[in-house]
């Protein structure tokens, strides 16, 4: 849902917003499909929680409640099984206190378990040793809760969303602290209207692009799949509304879940440029209920 022009405005006046980056000079949007290899991508969703929207977004309302999902996607690519976020796992499935915790679970309020990651995946016939890699958009314990799951597999994140990571309460970062992490870097230059990528397999399927603010390695994640392109924001943006408008989160949880909220704008503008200028972009948002009305159910993907 759109905010009224007027309320934005007045909102943008007393938030007194970053201004956007300035824009590179590489052409916005379509990517070239013609070298990509076969590959799909789906969605499970782990959780459910309640998501007032005064809280997912800087002039939300009050009484509405959007709902959210907790998600891990699996790509499936010719050199391998990918999970980007991990969503929560068995251990939350056997406590569904153990996330968020008893503190926050009033301030949420609703939150119910489905079925872990990896218990998804034995539609498809998969086991947890066989996901090759997990890509993590960012270290919070709703995206990385089912790591444990996945003991083969190899964690890849930015060095400083590592350290932060690591450095959370030892209940929310021992499944990172367990698992066999690789760090990488954005050694690409510039993608769209980011200044720096890193290609994951080389071949441009898989874009990893900078999105600190969230937390300070956040990322996000171009799926760019034979038949259209996916963009994975992490919670960069919790729903649509925050990469649409753009507009931040609300005041208390962007103060209290994002470690420099104003430091995390420039992504939200980068991303309300590229879909304007690329329309055929599907655009994920953290935990947007919508989300499920722009993928396919599971287990059936996108190509
Ligand atoms: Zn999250």
């Amino acid at each position: 849902m759109l905010l009224f022009p007027s309320l934005t405005a007045s909102l943008l006046a007393c938030l007194s917003l970053p201004s956007p980056p300035a824009a590179t000079d590489q052409v916005l949007g379509p990517v070239n499909r013609s070298g990509l290899p076969q590959t799909s991508l789906r969605a499970h969703h782990s959780a459910r929680m309640s998501l007032p929207q005064h809280q997912a977004v800087a002039g939300g309302d009050r009484k509405q409640d959007d709902g959210g999902l907790i998600t891990a996607y699996l790509f499936e690519h010719p050199q391998g099984r990918v999970l980007i976020d991990a969503g929560l796992g068995r251990r939350t499935k056997m406590d569904p206190k153990d996330y968020p915790g008893p503190l926050l679970i009033k301030a949420l309020g609703e939150f119910r378990m489905g079925d872990p990651t990896v218990t998804a995946l034995a539609d498809l016939g998969l086991s947890g040793d066989s996901i090759d890699t997990v890509i993590l958009t960012h270290t919070h314990y709703d995206h990385i809760g089912g790591l444990e799951d996945f003991p083969a597999a190899e964690v890849r994140v930015t060095a400083q969303e590592l350290a932060f990571g690591l450095n959370q309460p030892s209940n929310w970062s021992e499944p990172l602290a367990r698992a066999n992490v690789e760090t990488f870097t954005f050694d690409g230059g510039t993608y769209g209207p980011f200044s720096r990528h890193h290609d994951f397999f080389g071949d441009g399927s898989l874009i990893l692009l900078p999105a600190p603010g969230h937390t300070p390695g956040s990322t996000m994640v171009l799926v760019n799949l034979p038949q259209t392109s996916v963009l994975i924001m992490g919670d960069a943006a919790w729903t649509e509304e925050n990469w649409a408008e753009p507009m931040p989160k609300g005041g208390l949880p962007r103060r209290v879940f994002d470690s420099d909220w104003e430091q995390g704008m420039a992504a939200l503008y980068q991303v309300n440029s590229w879909a304007k200028a690329w329309p055929e972009l599907v655009v994920l948002s953290g935990h947007d209920a919508g989300n499920e009305d722009k993928l396919p159910a599971w287990p059936d993907a996108l190509h």
